[in-house]
């Protein structure tokens, strides 16, 4: 069961809706975002919700069966709108493409890149200062000081920033700095990060793991949800699977799936999902019929000479026609319903 208070309740109501559910054997988690508070009861006691519904101070009550709760569709029926500000929003109504490189290389990569999104009307950039590699050897980003001259290029330019946190320590630092901090497949059951991303308010951009199910995605989103943060938006990136002919398998099932359990937006990485340039636009195009919010792709001006994941970038070019196909399958997509 979940409860939304009003947010003019009085201590001495709150303690009696307490009363009452935790007298019904129920636990209670109390979650307090930017937006909203909530009692999340937890057990298997059976308790009539129109006992709780007419008392002083509770907004909505549902009774959610899905062991996720503030994430569930089940009590929130509408979709959440993330706004960034300056008219950078995340949401049902629009299409957002998210598009940079994998990694963060220097000040020219990055000036180069915000006149590409700027010419195509891009709002939100993406790169990587802290890389997550599967070798030590490999280059692991630029770190804060990168990150630094990044979201100055950005903000001179009305560009939002997205990138990856990998672990608690780097929060503080990054904060002032991002726009949506994103967690990576790797890290998509650290626990811990995921608390602590709770208790900040900027969005997070939670990525399925690579053997992740979709169930974990949304347990994953429910800690940062329940820490205190509901700007979340969730991103299928590929799972691990047998086939070799490419990278990783991009689960596209899991769009309308996940968009029919949950409230929170959805997007798709065609970039790390397949891991080969050629068949991104096909599925980013199919990404936006499967119901995805937005796409995350990786873009560089020469990706040949990119310091990671360039077989998997598309270059400008490329990048400009994806980008006005995806428009226009979007157009197709909504002139459907
Ligand atoms: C990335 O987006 O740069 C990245 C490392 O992605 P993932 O965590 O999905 O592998
Ligand atoms: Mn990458």
């Amino acid at each position: 069961m979940l409860i939304q208070l009003k947010e003019d309740i009085s201590a001495q109501q709150k303690s009696g809706i307490v009363e009452k559910i935790t007298g019904a054997g129920l636990h209670i988690k109390e979650v307090k975002t930017q937006l909203n508070s909530y009692l999340v009861c937890i057990g298997d006691e059976e308790l009539d919700i129109r006992a709780i519904g007419n008392m002083e101070g509770v907004g909505d009550i549902h009774h959610v069966t899905d062991n996720y709760k503030l994430v569930s569709r089940k009590w929130k029926v509408k979709d959440t709108r993330i706004d960034l500000g300056d008219d950078v929003v995340i949401s049902r109504e629009e299409f957002a493409i998210m598009a940079g490189p994998c990694a963060i290389e220097g000040e020219d990569q990055i000036r180069n890149t915000v006149d590409h999104l700027v010419k195509n009307n891009i709002r939100i950039m993406r790169g990587g200062v802290f890389k997550p590699r599967s070798s030590p050897y490999s280059f692991r980003g630029v770190g804060i000081e990168g990150l630094k001259i990044f979201s100055k290029i950005c903000r001179e330019q009305g560009i939002k920033v997205i990138t990856e946190v990998m672990h608690v320590g780097q929060i503080d630092d990054m904060l002032d700095h991002v726009d949506i901090f994103q967690v990576g497949a790797r890290n998509s059951q650290n626990f811990n990060l995921l608390d602590a991303l709770g208790s900040v308010d900027k969005p997070v951009l939670l990525k399925r793991g690579m053997s992740g199910t979709i169930d974990e995605l949304l347990y994953s989103a429910e800690y940062v949800f329940s820490g205190g943060n509901e700007k979340i938006i969730l991103c299928e990136r590929g799972i691990r699977t047998h086939e070799k002919a490419y990278r990783n398998t991009l689960d596209l099932n899991a769009v309308p799936i996940l968009k029919d359990k949950t409230h929170l937006p959805v997007i798709v990485d065609p970039s790390h999902g397949l891991g080969l340039r050629r068949y991104i636009e096909p599925m980013g195009l199919a990404a936006v019929m499967a119901g995805a919010d937005g796409v995350i792709t990786e873009v560089h001006e020469h990706p040949e000479k990119a310091l990671s994941d360039g077989q998997q970038t598309l270059n400008f070019i490329e990048a400009e026609q994806y980008y006005k196909h995806l428009r226009e399958t979007w157009k197709l997509k909504i002139s459907l319903k």
